[in-house]
């Protein structure tokens, strides 16, 4: 009757229809004969989104914080020096689980608002002469900032170094939406889950593994870290028969199968180029709305799949989320730890199209104004307007 309660939160996303209807159906046997076919069709088609032609591409019953576990547990040991760096909640947990797991991480503090160092990075590796250092960590996409890193720029840095660490990425929320060529950029361990890019309820981790991490997986079979329900190794010897060493969530995999045909049927560059358009729009907003500005620090770290922005001087941005859900049923994201009250989100991924923006930026206007912003009404939805009149996404091109 009320239509919608309208989705802009940077996860879970909306799911499309097809995908939804793709989910319901009876309950299957999973070791059933033909079980297979779907299994191994998932495990092939998830490293074409994952461009990855060597190596495997696992999937959990889990959300993505359960493949971080399994990357670590199954490839370092505890008391192995890891390089890692801290600008934002995501990136935050993940330090907190490495040490919980028993690293020695060597840390780089980061401004938030910026991203993965570069040059801290290539500091500590050329200084690493006897390769203590085991894994780089990189999270490619910070969602409580809405900043983006430079992934092929940490390989580089990697080998300019002839550093032979493994390089670990969390692209929670940028693969399937944003660039990311595990192959090509030579990641090793890459962590994403169901409910962003591959616009599925939450409920499956998924993570890319290259042939490098396998060997070490391999190197530390009675070894390492403890590890049961994650290992690689359980998991290779089903998967290899295309079955689950446990009762998998059957649903959720055909809802899978549902939107891996609708993402490699559009193609990875068709769907960077159309997260990279709908952002510039809301980019176009978040400038004309005086007061207001990204968490950001710059182009170089914008984000396409989410905008963190700080909502201006003396507005509580906690009212403007709460005004968006309650008075016009429209969610956007939360500040996260020490932005909560000073940024709200807009979520800009998955299945969405300029119309749908324009309406999560009217919710974020008019809320704004409610909650005393002194912005002109319609001005930010005018500016998107302007950036979606003028392009398509294969013209959004730059930032
Ligand atoms: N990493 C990033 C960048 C995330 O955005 C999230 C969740 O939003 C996570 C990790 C944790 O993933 P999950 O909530 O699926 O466990």
């Amino acid at each position: 009757m009320n239509g919608y309660q309208h989705l802009y939160i940077p996860g879970p996303t909306n799911v499309p229809e097809p995908v939804r209807q793709a989910m319901n159906v009876p309950m299957e046997d999973m070791r059933a004969p033909d079980f297979p076919e779907l299994v191994t069709g998932l495990l092939t088609d998830m490293k074409k989104a994952y461009r990855l032609e060597n190596g495997r591409v696992f999937i959990f019953p889990s959300s993505g914080t359960g493949a971080w576990e399994s990357a670590i547990q199954n490839t370092l040991q505890p008391g192995d020096k890891v390089l890692m760096s801290r600008f934002g909640q995501f990136s935050l947990l993940w330090v907190d689980m490495a040490e919980r797991l028993g690293l020695d991480v060597v840390l780089c503090e980061v401004e938030w608002g910026k991203g993965v160092p570069l040059e801290d990075y290539a500091k500590h590796l050329e200084a690493d002469k006897d390769h203590q250092i085991k894994a780089v960590f990189a999270t490619q996409n910070e969602t409580a900032t809405g900043v983006t890193s430079d992934i092929a720029g940490v390989r580089k840095v990697l080998d300019a170094a002839g550093h032979p660490a493994m390089l670990f990425v969390d692209g929670v929320s940028s693969i399937a939406s944003i660039e990311f060529e595990m192959e090509k950029w030579g990641v090793d361990l890459a962590v994403s889950g169901s409910q962003k890019g591959f616009m599925l309820p939450a409920g499956l981790g998924f993570l890319g593994v290259s042939d490098k991490a396998l060997e070490a997986n391999k190197r530390l079979a009675n070894s390492g870290m403890s590890r049961c329900y994650f290992s690689f190794e359980d998991m290779i010897k089903l998967n290899d028969t295309g079955y689950f060493p446990y009762t998998p969530a059957t649903q959720l995999l055909r809802g899978l199968r549902c939107s891996l045909d609708m993402i490699l049927d559009a193609g990875m560059e068709s769907i960077w180029a159309r997260h990279k358009r709908l952002a510039q729009g809301v980019r176009a907003a978040v400038e004309a709305w005086d007061g207001c500005e990204l968490v950001a620090r710059g182009p170089e770290w914008e984000s396409d799949t989410v905008s963190a922005i700080y909502a201006p001087e003396g507005v509580d941005a906690r009212d403007v989320i709460s005004t968006a859900y309650n008075k016009y049923q429209t969610s956007l994201g939360t500040g996260l730890n020490k932005l909560a009250g000073k940024a709200f989100r807009i979520g800009h991924l998955g299945s969405l199209n300029p119309v749908m923006l324009c309406g999560a930026i009217s919710a974020a206007e008019m809320a704004l104004v409610d909650a005393g912003a002194k912005i002109e009404p319609g001005s930010g939805v005018a500016a998107a307007q302007a950036h979606y009149r003028e392009t398509t996404p294969d013209n959004a091109k730059g930032s």
